[in-house]
């Protein structure tokens, strides 16, 4: 018999990719704790978010609701925090709530974390070494140390403090986002040996639309001593010069991430040791997935698989099976709802997320949806010159619309560019390589897309731009 309340752990990465997590077969790295995670809970292939970027996914996953309802539709748009919550409903069901590392939702009156009994939150990105928090009485502190030791101590302390009551941790790194500065004890890791290249490391993103081959995301657009923190060696190649940018991003992004498994190593052995593992609910995610040289790119934004998908894996003793992997489509919309089901905690009429205990449970329902909504605002943001665009995924396509109007959204810019679309076949190219929106063999296939796109637009209440025809 499980407890009516179990606790609930929930560490999210920022930008950390599912191809980065031996669990999701990586070919660059290994993470034994994470994997732990998976071996003991479920890994999910098919988890997505609606806007690949950090402040709206992150305002999708406590609000359980989309961009447009929750107003966190750029960076430059915060979260209002008397806004429903679903760590505020746990609060009420009597759990104790502690916010620790990464909030991106805005600071000051308004803005500040809500629905937490206990918060201390890096400043808008923070920094890696010895950084800065927020604390709950408005001060702020310096302190010594690596960013991911300390949020996992202070998640550890707040654990320790309430671990025979429920309780509800929510532990969010700062890493692996860039600039990925690792700490001293991974500094030299991956020295003197080459990491493999992806798979569509050389796309020349021919047949692509004109605003996504104008995009600032290849590893040219990397800044060698900011991001890459060396001065370009003498007497390159264009081609050598890329596959050395590539090999000083990734290492020290991998770098990063090995921080992430020795800490998440550290809290899963605690919840052992002191008996807390039976009845607490481990989930590992990230905001967005990210670009690991794949099409030639870092970063997100993009509705392509290595951006849109979410790792996400979840244990939970005794009710999800280990070893256990589901292909079903979820969103990080559904995540609040989810959580506030197998904790025995309602779910309120208006939220949008729908829970998929059943799906942990090993029994999908039939009427799970078989598509998914996405919608990316931030046009033409001054750093990555990304182009506004909603889309559709099923489980075998992908349409996208590239809308290319800033909309007057904060953070997005003009000029408004002309609509251009993208059709992918992920069962023939799973790795997006072909736009066939112009083949005629795939015009069925288009309009379907399209009125399942309108379909979608409709059913989520986003009003502009306007549903294809
Ligand atoms: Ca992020």
């Amino acid at each position: 018999m499980k407890n009516e309340h179990p606790n609930l752990l929930f560490i999210m990465a920022d930008d950390h990719a599912t191809h980065a997590i031996s669990a999701y077969d990586s070919r660059i790295n290994q993470t034994p704790h994470l994997d732990r995670i998976a071996d003991e809970g479920m890994r999910f292939d098919a988890a997505f978010c609606t806007n690949s970027i950090c402040s709206p996914s992150r305002a999708a996953i406590l609000t359980g609701t989309y961009n447009h309802v929750n107003g966190v539709t750029t960076l430059d748009t915060h979260l209002d925090n008397t806004l429903w919550t679903f760590p505020k409903s746990l609060q009420e069901a009597g759990y104790v709530t502690g916010l620790f590392g990464k909030w991106h939702l805005g600071h000051g009156p308004g803005h500040d974390p809500t629905g937490f009994d206990s918060w201390r939150v890096l400043p808008d990105q923070g920094d890696y070494h010895d950084p800065t928090f927020l604390e709950q009485d408005g001060t702020s502190s310096q302190r010594a140390g690596y960013v991911t030791d300390i949020i996992t101590d202070d998640t550890l302390g707040f654990i320790q403090a309430h671990g025979s009551r429920p309780w509800a941790a929510f532990l969010h790194h700062k890493a692996p986002h860039r600039c990925w500065e690792p700490d001293d004890k991974h500094a030299t890791m991956y020295d003197g040996i080459d990491i493999p290249e992806p798979i569509t490391f050389g796309d020349d993103l021919v047949g692509r639309a004109d605003v996504v081959r104008a995009t600032k995301m290849r590893m040219m657009d990397l800044d060698p001593i900011r991001d890459l923190k060396s001065a370009v060696p003498e007497g390159l190649t264009l081609d050598e010069e890329i596959s050395w940018r590539y090999q000083r991003y990734i290492k020290d992004y991998l770098r990063v991430v090995a921080s992430i498994d020795d800490n998440v190593g550290r809290i899963l052995d605690y919840l052992d040791e002191s008996g807390l593992s039976d009845n607490t609910i481990v989930v590992y995610s990230s905001d967005q997935g990210f670009f690991l040289g794949d099409h030639g790119m870092f970063d997100k934004r993009l509705m392509y698989e290595e951006s849109l998908s979410m790792p996400l894996l979840i244990k939970y003793p005794g009710v999800v099976v280990p070893g256990s992997v589901s292909d079903d489509i979820v969103v990080n919309v559904d995540f609040g709802p989810t959580f506030l089901d197998l904790m025995n905690v309602p779910i309120p009429e208006h939220v949008q997320g729908r829970s998929f205990q059943s799906i942990l449970r090993g029994e999908t329902t039939a009427d799970w949806p078989q598509s998914m909504y996405y919608r990316y605002w931030m046009h033409h943001d001054e750093a990555h010159n990304t182009p506004a665009h909603y889309g559709v995924r099923t489980r075998t396509h992908k349409l996208i619309c590239y809308y290319n109007d800033p909309l007057d959204q904060p953070g997005a810019h003009g000029p408004t560019d002309p609509v251009e679309w993208e059709l992918f076949d992920l069962v023939a190219d799973p790795y997006e390589i072909d736009n066939v929106i112009e083949d005629p063999a795939y015009v069925t296939v288009r309009s379907e897309l399209e009125h399942e796109l309108a379909r979608l637009h409709e059913q989520v209440g986003d009003t502009a731009p306007p549903p294809p025809p």
